[in-house]
């Protein structure tokens, strides 16, 4: 095995071919669940508009819905985030020093 000089090559090689399988691989999972979020989204959103013609109302009470949640919890998480973020800065120093 070491007496061939040609081995080490072969190996170097063979590592390259798998990196490069890796990549590939990895690149095309990506790219299909990439596709597959895409595609997702095209039929919700085309739902979406769909249930905004056949059903006003109940699209009305779920948009409401969803900003009421939102501004409650900016309300609520947001001071208290806003606040601890403000003391993890104290305790790095750099700030409240000068
Ligand atoms: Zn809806």
């Amino acid at each position: 095995m070491a007496s061939n000089p040609h081995a080490s090559a072969l190996v170097v090689t063979a590592g390259f071919a798998e990196i490069a399988a890796g990549s590939i691989a990895m690149g095309l999972g990506g790219y299909l669940a990439a596709r597959t979020d895409l595609e997702h989204y095209a039929s919700e959103r085309e739902r979406e508009i769909r249930e905004t013609v056949e059903l006003p109302d109940i699209e009305i009470e779920e948009v409401a819905k969803v900003f009421s949640r939102l501004w409650t919890e900016r309300r609520t998480n947001g001071s208290s985030r806003h606040r601890d973020y403000r003391k993890s800065k104290k305790l790095g120093g750099l700030h409240d020093a000068v």
